[in-house]
């Protein structure tokens, strides 16, 4: 329905899901120099209205799908910029370090989606680290919900506190580490433990975050050190490691920082 150049549709998932598509393809190259999620050109397509009252948006491969939310609980998953970012990351993380997706490795992969996610809405907005909300998928829920977002990088575990959804499981130190069968080992809970590093590194650096914190998480990501079953702590060695090889000392430094803040270094 909506080719790359041609006019807005007309239909708001339509015009969302290429706006924040392009979005997403902009700051890959403009900002990283990759040519789309598998670095060779792969053409960004979206089916939307998927299904009915869909409540989900998911990267199946090949392309994106978008459902339109039952209106109760979730609006129309194109709405958020960030969401969009967060599923294609998971296609880039599939072509480079492939992290498994159980326990920490699938934590991390779940968090280096929101990190991207974050960036691209950070990018196209052209906010710098202390403007941005840190929240991941404002938007999403609707007014009858009591959630400000799906998660918060910044803040894990207060995104929302809701009657049906329940609260906010993200824990944002490791002290609190989530033990569960649950959500492979509970991917999208842990995943705030690295979430909070990555705002609190980028924002003590300030600036752009998708410069200096969001390099060295890039250069990380696609490093051949980075092996599939990598846990927190191996992370967190290999962007200092990264961070000291190709960054100033305050990056390291910084970024040092905000693993030992969050308890995955000691
Ligand atoms: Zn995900």
């Amino acid at each position: 329905v909506r080719a790359e150049g041609a006019r807005p549709s007309g239909d708001a998932a339509v015009d969302e899901a290429y706006a924040h598509l392009g979005s997403t393809y902009k700051l890959f190259w403009n900002v990283y120099k990759r040519h789309s999620i598998d670095a060779h050109g792969l053409p960004l397509i979206g089916t939307v209205h998927y299904g009915e009252d869909y409540e989900n948006a998911f990267w199946n491969g090949a392309q994106m799908v978008f459902g339109d939310g039952d209106g109760e609980i979730f609006n129309r998953f194109t709405i958020a910029v960030d969401i969009i970012g967060h599923e294609l990351t998971h296609g880039v993380i599939d072509t480079e370090a492939a992290l498994l997706y159980q326990g920490q490795s699938g934590a991390l992969n779940e968090s280096l989606c929101d990190v991207f996610g974050a960036l691209v809405k950070q990018y196209s907005l052209g906010q710098t680290a202390r403007q941005a909300d840190w929240l991941v998928g404002q938007g999403l829920f609707t007014e009858k919900v009591r959630a400000r977002a799906l998660r918060s990088m910044s803040e894990p575990g207060t995104a929302y506190d809701d009657p049906v959804l329940g609260k906010d499981p993200q824990p944002a130190h490791m002290r609190d580490y989530v033990d569960t069968p649950r959500d492979n080992g509970g991917v999208h809970i842990n995943s705030g433990i690295p979430n909070r590093a990555f705002y609190l590194a980028a924002t003590a650096l300030n600036g752009n975050a998708w410069q200096g914190a969001g390099q060295v998480w890039y250069d990380t990501l696609c490093d051949k050190r980075l092996r599939h079953d990598a846990g927190f702590k191996d992370f967190a060695g290999l962007t200092i490691q990264i961070a000291g090889e190709k960054h100033d000392a305050a990056v390291r430094r910084a970024i040092d920082d905000a693993w030992k803040a969050v308890g995955v270094l000691p």
